[in-house]
C-alpha cells in the first residue's frame, strides 16, 4: 500500500491550493479527484471570478484578502501565467445600505484605495449602468478578475513541480480514521498521516460518512452571458466588475462582446443530479435586471453555463479539524465567495495539517458553531 504524508480529496481550487501549499512545505502529497481533469461538474471551473478586498461586514475576510492578492501574484510568477486582471470592483447601493456603509468602512480601515462616487458622477463615468437616483457607487481599486481555469491549472502544475501526485478519475469511497488513515478509492487503497477533505458540493454527503452532519445547502447557479448592443461599451477598460443587489456582472472578458451577469442564488440541487431542476425563473430575474440596470446589453442571454455554490447558513467557510479525528482536516462551505481566498485557504489548511497556529483568526469558520452545546468546549 502506498503511503503519503497527506492525501487531499477533491481537486477544485481549494484542494489544489492546499495540495500546492503542502507540497511547498515539504509534504509528500497525493491529490485525488473523482472526475477526469479538467471538469465542469463542481464549483471551480470557468474563466473568471471576481476578486476584491472590500468585504462589508466580514472583516476577517478583508484581512485575509490583502495577503491573498500577494499570493495570487506569487502564483503568477511561479507558473509564468497571467491570473489577475486588476480592473476594479464597483458596488452600488443607497448610502444607508449596510452593505455600502460596511464596504466603505472596511476599505478605509484596511487602507485600500477606493472612490465613493455620487450618483451624478456614476452617470458620467459609467453610462453603461443604470441605478436609482438615490444610489451611490464605491470603487475598490484592488478588485478585478481572477482567471479561474488558469489559476486552477497553475496550482496543479506548481504542485506537481514540487513532487506532488495528482490522480484524477479516482473517487474516494471510504476514509478509515486512525493514527494512520486508510483511504479507499475506486482504484486503490492508500495510507496517510493526514487527510484534507475539500470536496465542494459533495461535502455534506462525504462528511456524513465520517459522522459529521453539517448544514450546507447546495445550489445551482446559472451563469449567463449577455451580448453588448454596441461593441466596446462594457470592455475591461471602461467597466469594472460590478455588484448591485443580488446580481453581479463582469466586463467583456470570456466571450468577446459578452458580459457575464448572474444571480447570486439558485435552486437547491443534488450535485450528482445537477441539471434536474428548472431555472427559468432565475433567467427571467436576471433578464429583468439586465434590462433595468445594464441597458447596453441584449436582454436574451447568448450563452448559459452552470456552476454550484455550497452555502452554509451564516455564509462563513468551514475550515477546521474533524472534531473527533484531528488528523482529518476539512475545507468546505465556501458559500459562493471562496475563489479569491483559495491561496489563504491553502495556507491555513496546511497550518492545521502541520499543527501550527493558524495565521488568521478562524473562530467564525470552526465546526463547533454547528454542534450541540456539549461539543462547544
Ligand atoms: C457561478 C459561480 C461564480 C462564482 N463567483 C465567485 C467570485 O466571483 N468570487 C469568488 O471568490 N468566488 C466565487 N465563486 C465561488 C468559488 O468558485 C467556490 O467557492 C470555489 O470554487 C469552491 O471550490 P471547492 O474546491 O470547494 O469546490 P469544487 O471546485 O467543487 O471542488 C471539489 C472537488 O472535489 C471533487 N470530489 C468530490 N467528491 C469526491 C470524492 N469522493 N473523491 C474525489 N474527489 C471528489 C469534485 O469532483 C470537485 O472537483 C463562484 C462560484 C460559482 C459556481
Amino acid at each position: 500500500m502506498i503511503s503519503y504524508d497527506v492525501v487531499v480529496v477533491g481537486a477544485g481550487v481549494e484542494g489544489s491550493a492546499t495540495a500546492y501549499t503542502l507540497a511547498k512545505n515539504g509534504q509528500r502529497v497525493l491529490l485525488l479527484e473523482q472526475f477526469p481533469l479538467p471538469h465542469t461538474r463542481g464549483s471551480s471551473h470557468g474563466q473568471s471570478r471576481i476578486t476584491r478586498v472590500a468585504y462589508a461586514s466580514d472583516d476577517h475576510y478583508a484581512i485575509m484578502m490583502k495577503e491573498s492578492h500577494m499570493l495570487w501574484r506569487k502564483l503568477e510568477r511561479e507558473s509564468n501565467t497571467s491570473i489577475f486582471e486588476n480592473c476594479g470592483y464597483l458596488s452600488a447601493g443607497t448610502p444607508d445600505d449596510p452593505f455600502i456603509k460596511d464596504t466603505i468602512t472596511s476599505l478605509r480601515t484596511h487602507g485600500v484605495k477606493h472612490d465613493v462616487i455620487s450618483h451624478s458622477e456614476l452617470q458620467i463615468k459609467y453610462p453603461m449602468i443604470n441605478v436609482p437616483a438615490e444610489a451611490i457607487g464605491v470603487l475598490d481599486h484592488s478588485g478585478g478578475i481572477l482567471k479561474a481555469n488558469k489559476a486552477l491549472y497553475a496550482f496543479q502544475e506548481v504542485f506537481k513541480r514540487h513532487g506532488g501526485t495528482i490522480n484524477d478519475g479516482e473517487q474516494v469511497i471510504q476514509i478509515i480514521p486512525g493514527d494512520v488513515i486508510t483511504v479507499k478509492t475506486s482504484k486503490s487503497t492508500y495510507q496517510a498521516l493526514h487527510v484534507v477533505i475539500t470536496v465542494g458540493p459533495w461535502a455534506h454527503k462525504f462528511l456524513s460518512s465520517l459522522g459529521l452532519h453539517l448544514p450546507m445547502k447546495v445550489v445551482r447557479i446559472s451563469v449567463h452571458y449577455w451580448k453588448e448592443k454596441w461593441s466596446g461599451q462594457y470592455s475591461m477598460q471602461k467597466f469594472p466588475t460590478f455588484m448591485y443587489g443580488k446580481v453581479y456582472a463582469m466586463p467583456c472578458f470570456e466571450y468577446p462582446g459578452h458580459v457575464k451577469a448572474c444571480l447570486h442564488d439558485g435552486p437547491e440541487i443534488d450535485p450528482d443530479d445537477r441539471d434536474a431542476v428548472n431555472t427559468n425563473d432565475v433567467t427571467e430575474a436576471v433578464r429583468k435586471y439586465v434590462s433595468e440596470h445594464l441597458p447596453g446589453l441584449e436582454t436574451v442571454p447568448s450563452v448559459t453555463e452552470t456552476c454550484i455554490y455550497t452555502m452554509t447558513p451564516d455564509r462563513q467557510f468551514i475550515l477546521d479539524n474533524h472534531p473527533e479525528w484531528k488528523n482529518i482536516i476539512i475545507g468546505a462551505g465556501f458559500s459562493g465567495h471562496g475563489y479569491k481566498l483559495a491561496p489563504i485557504v491553502g495556507k491555513v489548511l496546511t497550518e492545521l495539517v502541520l499543527n501550527k497556529e493558524p495565521s488568521y483568526d478562524l473562530s467564525r469558520c470552526r465546526i463547533r458553531r454547528f454542534l450541540p452545546p456539549k461539543h462547544q468546549l
